[in-house]
């Protein structure tokens, strides 16, 4: 851990020995876990719910049963990941220091899933943070992994066509109710961005799906044509 925060200069950060995003050994380059950290990951297989990107084992469908029968404003989910502890460890150390390099790790793996069975160019928008939380964190998480998977997919990215005009308190301890009434309404699209697109929203975890799906109601409200999600990592219970 403390290999991480001791840097924060994202120039130091790729010039300094490639290290592992799991446990902070030096690796041989910038994206790439230790093996012991490799195989320990969770990585999200293809056999999962098109809509939620929750794991399905043994069934035909495509969907799970929850989607099916009440399908949400986010048509498709993909995840590099499914929350564990190497998963959850590489987002919290995202808020601290070598958090470029972090990110490229990241999105590296975020990036794979993107041309999965599409066959038009989505825009990548980050899911945002609150002016005064960003101005107190200086970055936005969510933010840099757009970045980082547009770089990589080649897709355009609008880092602004999503604001959050309200601010939300952290949704962890809520229940999928009381999540779903404090992000309802808290965000909007940017109509001359968003309309007649396919969006694809980035963020670095996907819990209840609150979140995401709030964002996606602003992007259909702004003319939309369809929208994705793209995490780095799922919440399985
Ligand atoms: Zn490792
Ligand atoms: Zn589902």
């Amino acid at each position: 851990m403390r290999a991480f925060q001791a840097l924060t200069n994202p120039l130091l950060d790729l010039v300094l020995p490639p290290r592992c995003a799991g446990c902070g050994e030096i690796v041989g380059a910038v994206g790439e876990f230790c093996g012991d950290c490799f195989v320990a990951v969770d990585w999200a297989g293809s056999k999962s719910c098109g809509r939620c990107a929750l794991p399905l084992e043994m069934v035909d469908g495509e969907e799970c049963a929850a989607c099916m029968s009440k399908p949400g404003p986010v048509s498709a989910t993909r995840t590099a990941t499914h929350y564990g502890e190497i998963a959850r460890g590489c987002v919290m150390r995202l808020k601290y220091g070598r958090r470029v390099a972090l990110a490229r790790t990241m999105a590296k793996a975020m990036a794979r899933k993107v041309e999965e069975g599409r066959e038009d160019a989505p825009l990548i928008v980050p899911v945002p943070l609150h002016r005064w939380r960003l101005w107190k964190r200086g970055f936005n998480q969510s933010g840099l992994l757009a970045k980082e998977v547009g770089r990589l997919s080649g897709h355009e990215v609008a880092m602004d066509a999503l604001h959050r005009h309200r601010a939300t308190q952290p949704l962890k301890q809520m229940s999928v109710n009381q999540r779903w009434n404090m992000v309802r309404g808290a965000f909007e699209a940017d109509q001359r961005l968003v309309k007649d697109r396919t969006i694809m929203i980035v963020d670095d975890v996907r819990t209840s799906g609150s979140t995401l799906n709030a964002c996606a109601n602003a992007l259909l409200r702004a003319g939309a044509r369809r929208v994705e999600a793209l995490v780095w990592s799922r919440v399985v219970h």
